[in-house]
């Protein structure tokens, strides 16, 4: 039975995977997580295919490449993202990129001159975004992020191991201690490439028509809806509310 069915966490199971999983180094966290044979079912991975995105996929190729890897394309992603998605996946040999889009009844209804970004950012990352992760993880029972603490304030507080209160998943962040420093090391170890657009000062890479490049010394996602209050899309929430049991 799925997690979800089974109605929301209680908090005693949340802090008790938190401290099991809690020392664990990144390539056996992931191994914890997505056993088979573990206590958290289905996992997915959801990945942006942006500027930070190359570390975790490849450790999850280490672990399980067979893994399902879930692209949200919204059909705003610069050409470059959707070319390093293809090459990065070939490359670490994932087996199962799947990219889901918002059905086109839905974007005939909702966004049908394809401008609603301009006017109401927050309905467009509903509709485009929000909406289809949710129908993405509609078979699993918990999902892999790649945030990190350092990329941002509203991002501070993040657990490796959370609830996603709004789809009743596990939500698992397991470099949210990593540094931007630790993240170009790997990098340079393992010989990854970067997104395309880092190099032009891109240091977070989403929607084009709501991405630009940062100075040096900006928040690494400040280029994200740059010039409003708008600091994330939605797909994330934290913290996450962890109800008491209902058992
Ligand atoms: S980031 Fe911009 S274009 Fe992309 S879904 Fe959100 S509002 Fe729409």
């Amino acid at each position: 039975m799925l997690r979800e069915a089974q109605g929301r966490l209680d908090v005693g199971e949340l802090a008790e995977q938190q401290q099991l999983l809690a020392n664990l180094g990144a390539l056996d966290f992931l191994k914890a997580v997505l056993s088979q044979s573990g206590p958290f079912g289905r996992v997915a991975v959801v990945s942006s295919f942006g500027a930070e995105s190359a570390v975790l996929l490849h450790q999850v190729a280490a672990v399980a490449p067979q893994t399902p890897v879930i692209f949200i394309d919204t059909q705003f992603h610069f050409d470059e993202t959707l070319a390093y998605r293809d090459a990065l996946s070939s490359q670490l040999a994932l087996q199962d990129v799947r990219s889901y889009s918002i059905d086109p009844l839905s974007q005939k209804r909702l966004d049908p001159a394809r401008t609603l970004h301009f006017t109401n950012s927050d309905r467009c990352c509903h509709a485009r975004k929000v909406g289809v992760l949710t129908r993405a993880l509609r078979d699993f029972d918990g999902w892999i992020s790649g945030q990190k603490r350092f990329q941002s304030s509203s991002r501070a507080g993040i657990n490796r191991v959370d609830w996603d209160d709004e789809r009743n998943k596990w939500k698992f962040n397991p470099l949210a201690d990593w540094r931007s420093d630790d993240l170009e090391a790997y990098h340079a170890e393992y010989g990854l490439p970067h997104h395309p657009l880092k190099q032009f000062g891109y240091s977070s890479v989403g929607c084009a028509p709501c991405t630009s490049p940062i100075a040096a010394d900006e928040d690494p996602r400040a280029g994200r809806w740059r010039g409003t209050q708008k600091l994330e899309c939605g797909l994330h929430r934290n913290p996450n509310i962890i109800a008491a049991s209902v058992a």
